[in-house]
């Protein structure tokens, strides 16, 4: 279907700003710059600065400036699409958007 964009749960997201968020997990995970510390915490090396993401009572949390000032972040979502794990309050990070990174992910890896 053509009219992705049309579904909006969730407050705030533009399909573009997602859209770059999923670029942007999709390009830590080909790198392997999410690394896993224990089941439920995560180091991501971002281009400039290092973030840790924690998994606790069904909820992410980063440590970088996006994450504190929208509640979400790219880091996240390269975690969540890694873990398998789920956000559970929020729909925001739901399968489709860890699909829609996985493909991404997918169409990177071609040509290795
Ligand atoms: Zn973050």
């Amino acid at each position: 279907m053509p009219g992705a964009d049309a579904e909006q749960h969730g407050e705030g997201v533009q399909p573009a700003a997602m859209q770059k968020m999923i670029n942007k997990a999709a390009w830590l995970l080909s790198e392997g710059r999410v690394v896993k510390i224990s089941p439920y915490m995560y180091y991501v090396i971002g281009r400039n600065s290092k973030h840790l993401v924690k998994y606790e009572n069904g909820k992410f949390y980063c440590t970088c400036k996006g994450f504190e000032s929208k509640g979400f972040c790219s880091h996240v979502l390269a975690v969540m699409t890694l873990s398998g794990l789920k956000e559970e309050a929020s729909s925001f990070f739901d399968e489709a958007v860890r699909q829609r990174v996985l493909r991404e992910l997918r169409g990177m890896g071609r040509g290795r």
